[in-house]
């Protein structure tokens, strides 16, 4: 029901009304313990038209400071990421499985997942992407039902709903292994951001190098 009501809403005037409600509505959102110990819910940000989404596992402490996705190192470092393969930041879509840090920057729990994934399921719905990219093994997990690990699964497409969705390691994974080696996890990163990259730009029916 949500979602045909998200599809009849069409013109962008529209989506950002709509948008702007369901924004609203996680701001204050209690569904589960999270919300306790939280300074800020961390919604996402991005383009709302440009059908890209990248989805992390969960806000960390600048996150959560700021109510900003993807903001401290990880965040900085993805936004590298983004850049040197032709994508500014702003042109994308990020968010996260769970919209409220987890205390310590655990894993979320399952209780905690299957509470705030209508959420995500909402922004899904409401942002339309053709392009999912699954920051690590918690969100690659929720959306391919994969134990394989983001290490075996990263690299490929794999089609989720109907929409072209690729497992990347998450920053905070490269933060931790530094090494530039052919093959190592920063190599095997560049070789992704510019397969989706690639991907992005014929599904825009743009030659690379053009304003997006
Ligand atoms: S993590 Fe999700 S479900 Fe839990 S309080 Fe925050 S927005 Fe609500």
């Amino acid at each position: 029901m949500t979602e045909m009501l998200f599809k009849a809403m069409r013109s962008p005037q529209e989506r950002a009304q709509l948008y702007s409600l369901f924004q609203d509505a996680v701001l204050h959102c209690e569904r589960c313990g999270l919300c306790r110990t939280r300074k800020n819910v961390v919604v996402g940000e991005g383009s709302l038209t440009n059908r890209i989404m990248f989805v992390g596992e969960g806000p960390g402490e600048v996150e959560d400071d700021t109510g900003r996705p993807f903001v401290g190192p990880a965040g900085q470092l993805l936004t590298r990421i983004l850049e040197a393969a032709g994508f500014k930041r702003e042109e994308v879509y990020i968010t996260n499985i769970v919209k409220c840090r987890p205390p310590g920057n655990r894993v979320p729990e399952i209780e905690e997942v299957l509470r705030c994934q209508g959420w995500l399921e909402a922004q899904i719905a409401l942002l339309r992407p053709q392009i999912i990219v699954a920051l690590g093994n918690t969100p690659l997990k929720w959306f391919l039902h994969s134990t394989g690990g983001i290490t075996k699964m990263r690299g490929r497409w794999f089609t989720w709903r109907g929409i072209s969705l690729m497992p990347m390691f998450h920053p905070s994974y490269l933060l931790r292994n530094e090494s530039r080696e052919k093959g190592g996890p920063k190599d095997l990163t560049w070789r992704d951001i510019q397969e989706i990259r690639a991907r992005y730009m014929s599904l825009q029916g743009k030659n690379d190098g053009t304003t997006v």
